[in-house]
């Protein structure tokens, strides 16, 4: 975790930037029992939705202002900070009146423009910390998006949350890690520290503390979890919230990757293994160039002969084999099949790149 990022915050930091906290508050002796059993742990603040966008209308939709005045009082009584969600700007004005100590702005929000600017636009002026979570879909150009509307409104304190991406095939998760996500967030924003929202993802409470160690080797700079005093009986998302206890014996448990670290014996193995690594890809690529070699022969044939781009029953026989083969090598049917259907969509691009180029 890198300290500088969050400079000035105003927030405890200990290990890593950590939030817990129910995933709302639904009354004050919920909110107090919450507070008074995370206190004293580490905690940059508390988390608790007050307004809650429920995918389908009917379920339980956040208690509202009132609920701001409970997470106060447990600040007075605790001395934790606390934080919240925000998806209209009536939302920011009411907790900037509560002085809340840092906002995040959530993942139906991240998805709308419109949304996300009209809350920077009432956060002009001021510099409370705002986390941005990740859009529904995988779309890295609206969560980068919604990380510019607020840099642009003058907020210097910019921070992000991976809570995973919709995804009908995703079985085991409630939302997909797609870990490529945050790690190109991180290659192209370097300076916006992102934490990882392991209840979200995992959608069980049993899963979490993998999702979380995997977060933390992949260096992300803290975690949001969903603590609840009594799980079974929550408002929302009652399967993926830990008890107290849970959550403190995960945080406990977590090993702490670091970049940079090892003896030199190891460093020096490990720079062998990139070698082969880097000359392993360098070939891949020479070969993928030769393929696209070839197919844009191919595409020139078939425009001749006034052939489709697309061949449905050749395309299903690469299918069909490649994972095949690609199996038979212990990579999964998955891997394999985006790596075609990657291949696949850039032999059509050229294919008809050539056929447009000669449409005059
Ligand atoms: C939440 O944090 O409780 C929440 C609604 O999360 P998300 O926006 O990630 O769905
Ligand atoms: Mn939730």
């Amino acid at each position: 975790m890198d300290e500088v990022k969050f400079k000035d915050w105003g927030l405890p930091l200990e290990r890593i930037f950590l939030v817990a906290g129910p995933c709302s508050a639904e009354s004050e002796a919920q909110v107090l029992e919450t507070a008074r059993a995370l206190v004293g742990h580490g905690l940059s603040f508390m988390r608790a939705g007050i307004w809650k966008p429920r995918t389908r209308p009917g379920s339980f939709e956040g208690v509202g202002l009132k609920g701001l005045a409970w997470m106060d009082r447990a600040r007075t009584e605790t001395g934790l900070k606390i934080g919240t969600e925000v998806a209209e700007p009536s939302h920011v004005e009411a907790c900037l009146e509560f002085g809340l100590d840092i906002l995040w702005i959530g993942a139906r929000t991240s998805t709308n423009p419109f949304s996300v600017q009209a809350i920077a636009d009432v956060l002009k002026g001021t510099d409370v910390p705002v986390l941005v979570k990740n859009p529904m879909t995988a779309d890295i150009g609206l969560w980068i998006g919604a990380i510019e509307r607020l840099a642009n409104a003058g907020l210097t304190k910019i921070g992000a949350i991976h809570r995973g991406f919709g995804s009908t095939l995703e079985m085991r998760y409630r939302n997909a890690p797609n870990w490529k996500m945050p790690i190109e967030l991180k290659r192209r924003l370097p300076d916006i520290p992102i934490i990882c929202d392991p209840s979200h993802i995992c959608g069980k409470a049993e899963l979490i503390h993998t999702i979380a160690q995997e977060a933390m080797d992949l260096l992300f700079d803290g975690l949001m979890v969903e603590v609840h005093p009594d799980p079974p009986s929550a408002l929302s998302d009652a399967a993926q919230q830990l008890t107290p206890g849970q959550f403190l014996s995960m945080v406990e448990s977590l090993e702490l990757s670091r970049e940079k670290s090892g003896s030199p014996a190891f460093l020096d193995r490990l720079s062998g293994f990139r070698e082969s690594v880097d000359e392993l890809d360098g070939r891949l690529l020479e070969l993928l160039g030769q393929r696209m070699d070839i197919v844009q022969e191919m595409g020139r044939l078939k425009a001749e002969q006034g052939v489709s781009t697309l061949q449905p029953h050749r395309w299903q026989e690469i299918v069909d084999d490649r994972v095949r083969k690609g199996v038979g090598f212990e990579l999964s049917e998955g891997f394999v099949l985006q790596l075609m259907q990657s291949i696949h969509e850039e032999a059509i691009r050229r294919q008809e790149a050539d056929r447009v180029e000669g449409v005059e």
